[in-house]
C-alpha cells in the first residue's frame, strides 16, 4: 500500500492530469510521506551516496575553497554562510573542520542551512554539534528567500552540492503539432500513474530554449523553473551584497535534449511512477541554463569544469598523501578508492560539474583559473 500514490491517484481523478513537476514535488517533499521528509536516504544502507558521503576530503576541499574566496573578499567580519539541502550535515562538517585553520573566519560566519526535512535537519544538528555553541548555532530555513531577506548585512557564500537534481521539473515533446508538455495521468483499467501528452502545445514561444526547438519529432527538452528562479536570487544577491556561490552537481555543460528524471531505491534504478516517496527522484542540471539566468542577473559565472577536474585543481592528491601517512592499511585502501571514487572520469569525476557564480568585483575563484 502507499498512501501518496492513492492521494495522487485521487487528485488526477478529480482535476485531470499533472505537471512532472508537480508529481516530483510530492513525491520528495509531501510533509507527510515525501521522500526526504521520512527518512535518511544516505548511504550503503540507504538509496545513494553522495560526495561528502564518500570521503572527508571533499568537504575538506569546500572549506578551503570558501575559505580562500573568503580571504579575496579582504577578509570581511561578517558573512553568511548558507548550504542548500545539507543532507547529513557531512559537507559542512568537514568543511567547517578545514575553515578553522584560517583566524577569524569562523567568528565571521552566520550558518543557514536550508532544509525542508525534520529528519535531516536532526541529522544535521548532530553532525555539527562539536561546532555549536551559545553563540555559534546555525538556522535552519525551509527557503533559500528566507535567508536572502535577512542576509543583508554581509557578503553571502553559499554551497550546494546534489540540492538542483531534486527540484523539481517539467517536461516537453515535440510532436507534429509543437511541444507538447508530458503530464501524469492515471491509467484506465487499473490504479497506476502513467504519463501522458498535454493534447495542446505550448502557446508561449520562448519557453523551449532556441538550441532544442529544432530538435526532431519526438525529442524531449526539460525546463526546471524552480532552478532558475533560485540561481537568479543567488546572483542578484552577490551582485548587490557580495560573495560567492558554488553549485555542484550531476548534469550537461549545454543544453541538452533527452528524458533525465530518474527513480533510484536501493542503490538501484526503478520505475519512476510505481512507488512515490519511496524512491529518490532527480533529473541532470542543465548548467547552460543556470549559467544564462546567473549572468543575465548580473554576476560574473566561472566554469561549469568537470568535478574531477575541480578537485584535482584545489588538491584531492595532495590531502589524499597526507591522510596516507597516517592511515592503516585498511584506511589506505579506502583513502585511495574514495579518490578514484570523486575524481575519475568513469565515476563521479566527468558526469558531475561545479559551477561558480561571483559578485563580478572579485578575483577569480580558486579551481576556475584558466578554466
Ligand atoms: N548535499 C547533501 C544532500 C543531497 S540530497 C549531500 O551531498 O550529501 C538533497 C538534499 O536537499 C536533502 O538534504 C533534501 O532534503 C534537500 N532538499 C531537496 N529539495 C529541497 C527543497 N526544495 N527545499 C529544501 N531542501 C531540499
Amino acid at each position: 500500500m502507499n498512501n501518496l500514490k492513492d492521494h495522487l491517484i485521487n487528485l488526477i481523478r478529480h482535476q485531470g492530469p499533472i505537471p512532472l513537476s508537480t508529481y516530483m514535488a510530492e513525491a520528495l517533499s509531501n510533509p507527510v510521506h515525501g521522500y526526504y521528509m521520512k527518512q535518511d536516504p544516505f548511504g550503503v544502507k540507504g538509496d545513494f551516496t553522495t560526495a561528502p558521503e564518500v570521503s572527508q576530503m571533499f568537504g575538506e576541499l569546500i572549506g578551503l575553497w570558501l575559505a580562500q574566496n573568503w580571504i579575496q573578499a579582504g577578509s570581511p567580519g561578517k558573512i553568511h554562510l548558507v548550504e542548500l539541502g545539507p543532507g547529513r550535515g557531512t559537507l559542512m562538517q568537514d568543511a567547517l573542520r578545514a575553515m578553522k585553520i584560517v583566524p577569524g573566519l569562523i567568528e565571521a560566519i552566520t550558518l543557514h542551512l536550508v532544509e525542508m526535512s525534520p529528519v535531516l535537519r536532526q541529522k544535521q544538528q548532530e553532525s555539527l554539534s562539536t561546532f555549536i555553541t551559545p553563540d555559534w548555532t546555525p538556522h535552519w530555513h525551509n527557503r533559500l528567500n528566507d535567508v536572502l531577506l535577512h542576509a543583508q548585512d554581509g557578503p553571502l557564500f553559499l554551497v550546494a552540492n546534489e540540492f538542483f537534481d531534486a527540484l523539481p521539473i517539467r517536461q516537453y515533446q515535440k510532436t507534429e503539432t509543437g511541444w507538447h508538455e508530458r503530464l501524469v495521468a492515471v491509467a484506465q483499467q487499473k490504479a497506476e500513474l502513467i504519463p501522458v501528452l498535454s493534447p495542446h502545445p505550448v502557446q508561449y514561444k520562448g519557453l523551449i530554449p532556441e538550441a532544442l526547438d529544432r530538435a526532431e519529432i519526438g525529442a524531449v527538452a526539460e525546463l526546471c523553473p524552480a532552478g532558475e528562479s533560485i540561481i537568479r536570487d543567488i546572483a542578484e544577491h552577490v551582485r548587490t551584497y557580495g560573495g560567492v556561490a558554488l553549485i555542484i552537481d550531476y548534469g550537461h555543460i549545454h543544453h541538452g535534449i533527452g528524458d533525465t528524471l530518474q527513480a533510484v531505491a536501493h542503490h538501484e534504478y526503478t520505475d519512476i511512477f510505481a512507488d512515490p516517496g519511496n524512491a529518490d527522484l532527480t533529473a541532470h542540471v542543465d548548467f547552460e541554463t543556470l549559467q544564462e539566468r546567473a549572468r543575465e542577473s548580473g554576476a560574473a559565472t566561472y566554469g561549469p569544469v568537470p568535478q574531477g577536474q575541480f578537485l584535482t585543481t584545489l588538491g584531492i592528491e595532495e590531502r589524499a598523501q597526507a591522510l596516507l601517512s597516517k592511515a592503516t592499511e585498511k584506511q589506505r585502501i579506502d583513502i585511495m578508492m574514495a579518490v578514484e571514487r570523486l575524481v575519475a572520469t568513469e565515476e563521479m569525476g566527468h558526469l558531475f560539474k561545479v559551477l561558480a557564480v561571483a559578485d563580478p568585483g572579485l578575483p577569480v575563484p580558486p579551481g576556475f583559473e584558466g578554466g
